[in-house]
């Protein structure tokens, strides 16, 4: 089990936590749908990223999304 990255601001959240604690159901969500997560209010507190930026953020977040799949998956079954 490792981090899963921020889509928006590239925060590491340890993937566990992000199911048990650390984040509220509907953090969690938005997070999951990358939509930023409680570090960068969101994306609110984002500073302009460049494309090269955004690419890099957005695969890390796809690619540590899929290294934790199992987790995911379990949240998923929960509903
Ligand atoms: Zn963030």
């Amino acid at each position: 089990m490792g981090d899963i990255y921020c889509r928006k601001c590239g925060e590491p959240w340890d993937a566990y936590g992000v199911f048990y604690g650390d984040m509220t159901k509907e953090e969690r969500k938005k997070f999951l749908r990358g939509e930023g997560c409680p570090c960068c209010d969101f994306g609110e507190k984002v500073e302009k990223k460049s494309r090269l930026d955004k690419e890099i953020l957005n695969e890390a977040f796809w690619t540590s999304l899929a290294e934790n799949s199992s987790e995911v998956e379990d949240y998923g079954s929960e509903g």
